[in-house]
């Protein structure tokens, strides 16, 4: 499980052709590894940046892509024309080439020397009218892929640059991963079912089914010192009740819920996991529903979906995977409940405990209390609020003929009031253009109730995401109205019926 984007590299690849004699092709060559060199070097560029030398035949073209899909690190290819490259040239290579790839339509030169321009500098700087050849083959061939202009040193260029290899690096860790999933779905809940095989087709995870009485036996194998080494870090990590330290009534609770922890823990790694799912309806011989065990996992990059929900689960991990090193946390959520006050409707999100705590605005306060859902013991979990900022909800689903990655904006906000009566962690946000017509836009979009919620990726990112995945993508954004979002529902499922001929 990558925990570090810069073990990924992206291939910074550059066309030309012969035409232009020896001379030229070296200062292309010099030029482009002056452009990765500084990318490299970018505060704002997240992964490894390679530099390969030009690319001047078909040969050499188809030889790079085969090179790209077999080299495990790399995430994609970032292509610019310097000059111009006969596209012809390209048709064998992008038809091989199984990694995504990004246009940064650029050049070496910022501006133009009006005073000294002439025609050597006009036939080396020749991206204008190169990069334009290059995307007609990729639309001719219908090669979903992004477009950036501007010039390579400005640091917003480099930051949509940055958006696109976290997206690329999400995508790629998702290729050949794997989900574990206690249980199976919450019996009659709908919308976290869906084709476990369409989604390893074309989404490239794999979902494992286990039943609980495997995950149990790792539990009880976990012994009491080891499970009370656990509770000691507990101590030094959270706010502690006196109830439960040591010698407290509690203690034996706060025991129970690290022996699930480790025997969870110890399950995932071996398995080779990234992301895991659990069922309150199926814990047949764990003590208690898995809370904090979940919720401390989260925060160290797994990904989570309750009630089955391995969609959401594989989701919550390419939100982390794309927000690695970012500031702002990335959790499992739920929208739960409304305050429908018209001076200001807002939505309180949050789990029964599986809220991740990389989003909790300081330190979390670890409590034991009941749970009138599951008939288990009372289970530990951490209680938190989380800061004001930026923030967005994101929920995948499986439409029947394909997967819609439905994504909303929001400002998270201060509760209007403290919660000291409610034991489980809490976002409360008001979701962009407003509760109204989010809620709405988002119930038309068949949008599920469980998302990946985070404060550190944004509507780009998952665009991005959508685009390398080839997936529906569809915001609800600020310019969102109910008419609008009902005829690009209705455009999208024309466009995806046909789009299978197209
Ligand atoms: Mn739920």
């Amino acid at each position: 499980m990558i925990k570090e984007l810069k073990n990924f590299e992206a291939w910074f690849i550059t066309g030309s052709q012969h035409l232009y004699g020896e001379e030229t092709l070296k200062q292309v060559d010099r030029d482009s590894a002056e452009i990765a060199a500084s990318l490299n070097k970018s505060p704002h560029i997240p992964v490894k940046i390679v530099f390969k030398p030009v690319l001047t035949t078909p040969e050499a073209i188809l030889q790079i892509c085969l090179e790209a899909n077999n080299t495990e690190g790399c995430i994609g290819l970032i292509t610019w024309m310097h000059t111009f490259s006969p596209a012809k040239m390209w048709i064998a290579g992008l038809k091989a080439l199984r990694k995504p790839f990004v246009h940064l339509h650029t050049q070496f030169n910022r501006d133009i020397p009006w005073s000294s321009i002439d025609m050597d500098f006009m036939n080396l700087n020749q991206s204008a009218h190169g990069g334009r050849e290059f995307g007609f083959i990729g639309s001719r061939m219908r090669i979903e892929r992004k477009v950036i202009v501007g010039h390579w040193a400005n640091p917003e260029i480099q930051k949509k640059l940055d958006v696109w290899l976290r997206a690329a690096s999400a995508w790629h860790e998702w290729q050949g991963a794997k989900v574990a999933r206690f249980g199976d779905n919450m019996r009659e809940v709908a919308v976290t079912e869906g084709n476990k095989v369409s989604a390893q087709i074309q989404l490239g995870y794999a979902v494992y089914g286990y039943g609980i009485g495997d995950l149990v036996d790792r539990v009880n194998s976990v012994s009491d010192s080891e499970a009370e080494q656990l509770v000691q870090i507990y101590e030094s990590e959270y706010i502690v009740p006196g109830d439960a330290r040591k010698g407290g009534s509690l203690r034996m609770s706060m025991r129970e819920a690290a022996r699930i922890e480790a025997g969870m823990r110890q399950f995932l790694e071996e398995g080779g996991f990234s992301a895991f799912t659990t069922t309150f309806e199926d814990l047949h011989g764990l003590v208690q529903l898995p809370g904090l065990a979940v919720q401390r996992l989260m925060a160290d990059g797994y990904g989570f979906g309750a009630e089955g929900d391995w969609k959401t689960a594989a989701l919550v991990r390419a939100m982390k995977v794309m927000s690695l090193g970012m500031k702002g946390g990335t959790s499992f959520m739920e929208d739960y409940t409304y305050h429908l006050n018209s001076t200001g409707m807002k939505v309180l999100g949050a789990h029964m405990l599986e809220v991740c705590p990389s989003i909790s605005s300081g330190k979390s306060s670890l409590e034991v209390h009941p749970l009138g859902i599951g008939g288990k013991s009372d289970p530990a979990r951490l209680v938190f609020d989380v800061a004001q900022g930026k923030g967005v909800n994101a929920a995948l689903m499986d439409m029947g003929n394909r997967y819609r990655l439905l994504v909303n904006p929001c400002d998270v906000v201060p509760a209007d009031e403290p919660l000291p009566n409610l034991p489980v962690a809490r976002v409360v946000w008001e979701p962009y253009p407003n509760l109204e017509v989010a809620a709405g836009a988002w119930i038309l979009s068949g949008g599920a109730h469980h998302t990946g919620f985070s404060m550190a990726v944004t509507a780009g990112h998952l665009e991005d995401f959508a685009e390398i995945a080839g997936i529906e993508y569809l915001l609800i954004d600020k310019n969102t109205t109910i008419s609008s979002i009902k005829k690009e529902l209705r455009w999208n499922d024309l466009y995806y019926h046909l789009a299978k001929g197209i």
